[in-house]
């Protein structure tokens, strides 16, 4: 199946950050590359979902069969940029069996006496996984960098590093899908007061978001250093307007698949001998 029609551009050619983008030019309200509205949204997400599990089972089912590679999904963004809904509305779509989902928050304090990877080394997908992180190393260049947690010199030599172990990853087999999501600060509010109206949703708040809403400009400044400076060849980022929830969710999910397509993932052949086992099979009780 190729991607359907109302995409006028593959989400992986149009959203691929390019060298010279702005973070200040996003159109957090855009949506790039779709040429449909919200009311072609629910339809055709649950079309790209069954294309997105289907060939989820296929990359697990290669990993155990003995095939190692695996895919890690990147998602990064500030609070209420849809972090979570993806994780539910795209992931979510796939069997948990082959998912492996780790959510990085402030580090504990066994974590903060080891170097920043080590976390995010004990969470990496294994063979036939898709590894997805909610937060990542990049907090390593982002919130620390934003709060002077560490000198800079110290996150300064982070993103050579970064670079550097995200080769490691792709030489080892997994291919890694890089999304930063951009919410505008309007939406952003809009989606702070949705949450503070109504008890379901407190637990999703976090007073000390507004205090990081403050650092925006800080934070847009962060986030310009990751994408000039960590998006790879071998790990490009994707910029994901994400005002609009239907269109985030949707772009993801393309991403995903071509991610998987792309890996040219055979059903894994038999191990044993077909025919013997069916007549086996016929002739048993
Ligand atoms: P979320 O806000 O994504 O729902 P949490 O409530 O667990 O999740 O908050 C995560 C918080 O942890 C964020 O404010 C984030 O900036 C912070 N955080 C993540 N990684 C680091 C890090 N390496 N150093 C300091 N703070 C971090």
């Amino acid at each position: 199946m190729t991607l359907p029609e109302l995409w006028t551009h593959h989400p992986q050619q149009i959203l691929a950050f390019q060298a010279g983008d702005r973070v200040e030019d996003i159109d957090a309200n855009s949506s790039p590359g779709f040429d449909g509205t919200k009311s072609d949204a629910p339809a055709l997400q649950q079309q790209r979902n069954e294309r997105f599990a289907e060939l989820q089972e296929m990359l697990h089912a290669n990993g155990r069969s003995g095939d190692h590679r695996s895919v890690l999904l990147v998602l990064q963004g500030m609070d209420t940029a849809g972090k979570g809904g993806i994780v539910e509305h795209v992931v979510g779509a796939g069997n948990p069996m082959g998912i492996r989902y780790t959510s990085f928050g402030v580090p504990t304090a066994e974590e903060l006496q080891h170097h920043y990877l080590w976390r995010i080394r004990k969470a990496l997908p294994g063979a036939g996984q898709i590894g997805v992180f909610d937060r990542s190393h990049y907090e390593d260049v982002l919130v620390v960098r934003v709060h002077n947690l560490v000198p800079p010199q110290v996150w300064g030599a982070r993103y050579d590093e970064i670079n550097a172990f995200e080769r490691e990853l792709t030489d080892a087999g997994t291919s890694i899908v890089k999304v930063a999501m951009f919410v505008s600060l309007e939406e952003q509010k809009q989606r702070l007061a949705d949450r503070l109206a109504s008890p379901d949703k407190y637990w999703k708040y976090n007073p000390g978001d507004l205090d990081e809403r403050a650092l925006w400009p800080q934070y847009r400044e962060a986030y310009q250093a990751v994408l000039d400076q960590t998006s790879t060849a071998h790990a490009p980022w994707y910029v994901v307007p994400a005002d609009k929830k239907w269109y985030s969710r949707l772009a993801v999910t393309e991403l995903l698949i071509e991610t998987l397509k792309s890996l040219e993932l055979p059903w894994p052949p038999a191990d044993f001998d077909v025919e013997a086992e069916k007549k086996r099979l016929l002739s048993s009780a």
